[in-house]
């Protein structure tokens, strides 16, 4: 892979080295991008396994060590902690240093980072539309960008030279890069990131309740439509949890027409209204279709 001269960078910091920052971190090594990784996270046993495993050359347990001297910072922390982790660091940071976030919201994280910066910092936030249901430092691979979006989310003030230099890291570690604005990115990834989400952790639990009510394990009998739709289910609670408290107005909004559509659904089925429930089906099947083809 060609790794264009603005990707480069002298020392990043990743703060939070779980999936995502353990991926970043190591594509970082990978391609060739960093001369010098480090990390940061508050989980002494991340901290450990983030230097067993290679992924950095130095690890901390103190955030703010962690970003000194780096020129680009990427918080990869769950969404309730950035901003505390943004207080901690701020005053630590390097001038004309980058800093970027890896949040699966924006608004409320820019709302809440904004206020603690200074003008020599370039606060670009992002978000890599790539995951597994899987978390911790030894989840992470450096393939798991390749060919994903990442949606960037800068500021209208934000410095040209310092967009460029993400958006090329980003390209760097192999994704296709997206800009929006906070609201359209929170907006979108209401519908394609927290609608599934909710449907699989919906499905999970009334499969347990049924199991109970019918006093035997259901979830034995499942074939590939049940593990499909709960694949995810087995997502960190603590990172969903933070997402829908920041993101509660879009989640709010997509839940409001999810509900619509399941009242929609179950009047067919109540009504025995077989011309409706193809029709439903039907208007489904033909989108998934053609999303297929647009992919
Ligand atoms: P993860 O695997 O749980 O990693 C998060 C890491 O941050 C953990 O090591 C965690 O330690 C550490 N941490 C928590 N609070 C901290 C603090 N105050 N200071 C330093 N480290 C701290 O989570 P992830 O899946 O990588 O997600 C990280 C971020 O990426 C989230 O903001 C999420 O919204 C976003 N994201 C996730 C996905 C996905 O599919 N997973 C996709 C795109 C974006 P503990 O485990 O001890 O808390």
């Amino acid at each position: 892979m060609s790794v264009t001269s603005q990707a480069h960078f002298k020392r990043v910091a990743i703060i939070g080295i779980g999936l995502i920052g353990s991926s970043i971190a190591s594509a970082l090594r990978e391609y060739e991008i960093a001369d010098e990784i480090v990390c940061g996270d508050s989980n002494p046993s991340h901290v450990q396994q983030a230097l067993e495993l290679g992924l950095v050359d130095a690890a901390y347990d103190d955030n703010q060590e962690a970003v000194e001297a780096a020129d680009l910072v990427v918080l990869c922390t769950p969404v309730g902690a950035i901003g505390r982790v943004a207080g901690e660091i701020v005053s630590h940071l390097a001038t004309g240093c980058i800093l970027t976030d890896v949040g699966s919201v924006k608004k409320s994280v820019i709302e809440e980072i904004l206020p603690l910066l200074s003008p020599a910092v370039h606060f670009i936030p992002g978000h890599p539309i790539a995951g597994t249901e899987e978390s911790g430092p030894a989840a992470g691979f450096a393939e798991l960008f390749q060919g994903r979006w990442c949606i960037l989310t800068p500021l209208p003030d934000v410095n040209a030279e310092a967009l460029l230099r993400l958006r090329s890291l980003w390209e760097s570690l192999g994704a296709k890069v997206e800009i929006m604005t906070p609201d359209q990115h929170d907006r979108a990834l209401a519908t394609t990131s927290h609608l599934p989400q909710m449907v699989s952790y919906t499905t999970m639990n009334t499969a347990r309740d049924m199991s109970d009510a019918f006093g035997m394990e259901l979830v034995r009998y499942s074939a590939g439509g049940f593990r499909d739709v709960t694949r995810i289910a087995a997502s960190d609670p603590v990172m969903w949890r933070d997402i829908f408290i920041h993101n509660r107005e879009a989640a709010l909004e997509v839940v409001e027409k999810f509900a619509e559509n399941l009242g929609e659904l179950k009047k067919a089925i109540s009504d025995g209204d077989g011309d409706k429930l193809k029709e439903l089906f039907s208007r489904a099947s033909e989108a998934r279709r053609k999303a297929n083809s647009e992919k």
